[in-house]
């Protein structure tokens, strides 16, 4: 059985752990990343996740992250078919997801792997020791090997169902799913396209993007707690019933599903164990966006463990809990949630006519960022 000491063990290969394993390795941590895929990225169909800015672009130029592009404009549009062009100055990054070379996930792991990280892909997490509060060591297996890791710091970034999870309290808020596809050239690349619909699209919106590449998605978005359908018959029934946005997703290469799982947990740190991402139930609940805060707590998580390590003194990791509870859990999308979850397709009609309206006598990006406190 082998056995190996190491600085930062990162368990899981999504957007948060490659983060995590990129910069603790850029940083000269003895590094290991645990995946439970053979192939990085095959979690997730390939499609594009977009993030609105706040905070992003720093981490991205300082990491070299792969983005596909960074766009300014969405459009936003009622049930009967007005619209109001949103010209943001925050902007909206693209990022690809899923198994290619090119994804996200698969960039960032090949460039934590160029600065040292050891990466074990395929693996079965068998046994977690702990040493009073202290997480000592985390056996896997690798096909019939086991091999026990000894880290002094873990960061969890494997997603929605963490297997840490049991080591803390957990309470669940609510549940976003999504479907949709992935194909080309859908819309021209530039601008967003986001429909409203309180009967077809029950608390949430449907949503087409289209990256420099040509590479397009198309999903709908919906509160798990307000439907009476399958998510792909609240799709389809969308399509049938809006036959020219049918029309543009053409051609389609392949789908995609999920659920994003909101939640609370008591503490973000627990002695030297660091919950990042999706694992951390760190997902905006009105967009069902995880992008943007899986970036940063993962660039957050190991800043402190790149600081605890170096000044060998554990407790500068507790910082992280308050860092990333004032960060997160005070987002006015909370408050957002609840106001949008009781529009009605009336109120859906009227917002956007206003919005028209204002446009030409105020700045809406500006008003927009200052109620995000952004
Ligand atoms: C259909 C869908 C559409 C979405 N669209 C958007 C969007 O447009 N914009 C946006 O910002 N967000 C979007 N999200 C949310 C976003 O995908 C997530 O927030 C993001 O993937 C979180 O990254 P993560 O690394 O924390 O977790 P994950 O992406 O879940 O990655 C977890 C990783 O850990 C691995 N793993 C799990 N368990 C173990 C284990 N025991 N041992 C080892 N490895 C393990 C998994 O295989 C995976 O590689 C969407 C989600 C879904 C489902």
């Amino acid at each position: 059985m082998e056995e190996i000491n190491c600085d930062v063990l990162v368990v899981g290969a999504g957007p948060a752990g490659s983060v995590s394993a990129l910069c603790c390795s850029r940083h000269g941590l003895n590094t290991v990343l645990i995946e439970r895929n053979d192939t990085i990225g095959a979690h997730t169909s390939t499609r594009i996740d977009s993030s609105p800015d706040f905070g992003l672009t720093e981490i991205i130029n300082e990491l070299g992250l792969k983005t596909e592009d960074l766009v300014y404009n969405s459009k936003w549009h009622s049930p009967s078919g007005r619209s109001f062009t949103l010209h943001s100055k925050t902007g909206e990054y693209y990022f690809k997801r899923g198994p290619d070379p090119d994804s996200f996930e698969c960039s960032t792991v090949n460039k934590a792997i160029k600065n040292g990280c050891k990466l074990f892909g395929g693996v079965i997490v068998e046994d977690i020791t702990k040493d009073g509060g202290r997480f000592s060591g985390v056996t896997i297996l690798q096909g019939a090997e086991k091999i026990v890791i000894k880290p002094k710091v873990i960061i969890a970034a494997d997603g929605g169902n963490s297997i840490f999870h049991r080591y803390i309290d957990k309470r669940l808020v609510h549940n976003r799913v999504a479907y949709g596809v992935t194909g080309k050239d859908f819309i021209p690349s530039g601008t967003s396209e986001i429909y409203f619909d309180a009967e077809l699209v029950p608390s949430g919106y449907f949503y087409i993007v289209t990256s420099l590449s040509g590479l397009s998605s198309a999903g709908i978005v919906l509160d798990s707690s307000r439907m009476q359908q399958s998510t792909v018959n609240y799709f389809h029934e969308y399509l049938n019933k809006n036959s020219k946005i049918a029309d543009k997703l053409n051609p389609i290469t392949n789908n995609f599903f999920g659920c994003g799982k909101i939640f609370d947990l008591a503490t973000y740190c627990n002695e030297n164990l660091l919950f990042v991402g999706d694992a951390a139930g760190l997902i905006d609940p009105f967009l069902g966006y995880g992008m943007m805060p899986a970036i940063i707590s993962a660039y957050y998580a190991s800043k402190f463990s790149i600081n605890a390590i170096n000044n060998q003194d554990r407790p500068l990791l507790n910082s992280y809990d308050t860092d990333i509870k004032s960060i997160f859990t005070k987002k006015l999308s909370y408050i957002y949630h609840k106001a949008f979850d009781s529009l009605n397709n009336e109120d859906f009609e009227l917002i956007i006519e206003i919005l028209e309206r204002l446009q030409s006598k105020i700045d809406i990006d500006e008003l927009l960022c200052q109620l995000d406190g952004g």
